[in-house]
């Protein structure tokens, strides 16, 4: 029999936070034929962890006091947080903002290499990251942040295009969701905010802990929307390509879905619509959607509109995270792998996805 060599190991993850972003990354993980999903913690019994169950994860309590909770509502526990942390290779934290940075003190404790979420303060970790843009940076690390949805939207634009023209300025004005579907307690429900109303943002230096050289402005607005964000982006060039140009450099990025005049989608609502027919799990576009007609060229200025699925598009990054920081694969190998594991297509999501409906692994 032959050895098995590092690279047939299979990757041991655990994800701690089942809510919003770690039930969409726990998905994503079973489907990569490289990782185990050990299992999920959660911090109570509700509609989430009986889903959990129905899919085969096994269930952990994040916080040990409320375990006896579980039971009373018939739920098995594999164990406590501390368990999942010790049997995993590497730890998604996907808790909300604030609880990642308390909880790394226990990564640490395990040695387990953990990835936090967009929620956290960079100073936190070790590195931020974008997969297209630094993976290789974030090999051996033992704390990665996953950067927010907007800083990930912005910056698989901004690669390219730096990279293709060179990007003098970069301005962009964010006008983001009240809250995700789930939400009850979000909003505004009639109203349109400056967020926040001063000048700049977070998401311009959060954006320069992935480019720190770049020159950017970010705006924030927030809208009574659950569906998506939308950026109104301007960059200023350095040389100045036809509008075909970037068209057809934008449409080459495997995360970016150009989106055709012909599909007749005119905002968010039908982009979620597209997703949900296409059969896309929980209708989920992983991709930044831009729209091809609002490409537009001025003297050396770029501008366009792409649109960002909040829930969806940290979930290829978190894989790709995953991959990084235990040194397994290219950049390039993992967001191939990634993307066709998910079920990602730059052009045709419609026809990539019912493909992949037909080949996802036996135990889906
Ligand atoms: P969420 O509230 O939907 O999910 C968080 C989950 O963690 C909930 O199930 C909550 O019960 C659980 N939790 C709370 N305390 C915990 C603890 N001590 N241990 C384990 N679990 C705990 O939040 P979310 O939207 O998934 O956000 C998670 C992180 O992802 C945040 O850092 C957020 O900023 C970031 N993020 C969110 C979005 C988004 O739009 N939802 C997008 C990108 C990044």
């Amino acid at each position: 029999m032959c050895a098995a060599t590092a690279d047939s190991i299979m990757i041991r993850v655990g994800v701690n936070g089942y809510g919003t972003i770690g039930k969409r990354v726990a998905d994503g993980i079973r489907l990569q034929p490289d990782m185990q999903l050990i299992g999920v913690a959660k911090t109570r019994p509700n509609f989430e962890a009986e889903t959990a169950i129905q899919k085969g994860y096994s269930l952990y309590s994040a916080i040990p006091e409320r375990s006896h909770q579980f039971a009373e509502a018939g739920l098995d526990l594999h164990g406590e947080v501390g368990d999942l942390v010790a049997e995993s290779d590497v730890i998604v934290d996907a808790t909300p903002s604030g609880v990642g940075a308390e909880n790394c003190s226990l990564y640490k404790q395990h040695e387990t290499p953990a990835i936090l979420q967009g929620g956290e303060s960079p100073e936190t970790v070790d590195e931020s990251f974008v997969a297209q843009v630094n993976y290789n940076d974030a090999v051996g690390a033992e704390l990665l942040r996953v950067v927010s949805c907007n800083t990930t939207g912005l910056s698989r634009l901004l690669e390219p295009i730096d990279r293709e023209y060179g990007v003098e300025k970069a301005r962009a004005t964010l006008i983001r969701r009240g809250g995700d579907p789930g939400e009850t307690t979000r909003g505004p429900i009639n109203d349109i905010l400056p967020d926040p109303v001063t000048l700049p943002s977070h998401h311009g230096p959060d954006v320069q802990t992935i480019f720190p050289d770049v020159d950017i402005d970010t705006l924030g607005v927030t809208v009574p929307s659950t569906l998506m964000h939308l950026h109104s982006v301007n960059l200023t060039l350095d040389t100045a390509p036809s509008v075909q140009a970037v068209a057809d450099l934008l449409s080459r990025q495997s995360r970016l879905f150009v989106v055709p005049a012909e599909l007749s989608i005119d905002g968010t609502a039908k982009l979620k619509e597209f997703a949900k027919d296409a059969g896309r799990p929980r209708g989920d576009l992983w991709e930044n959607c831009l729209w091809e007609e609002s490409i537009a060229i001025e003297g050396n200025d770029l501008y366009l509109f792409q649109s960002i699925h909040q829930e969806a598009n940290v979930v290829p990054e978190n894989i790709d995270a995953i991959r990084a920081l235990v040194g397994r694969k290219t950049a390039a190998e993992s967001i191939a792998l990634t993307n066709d594991r998910l079920g990602m297509s730059t052009t045709q999501p419609y026809a990539k996805s019912q493909q992949h409906s037909t080949s996802q692994p036996a135990d889906d």
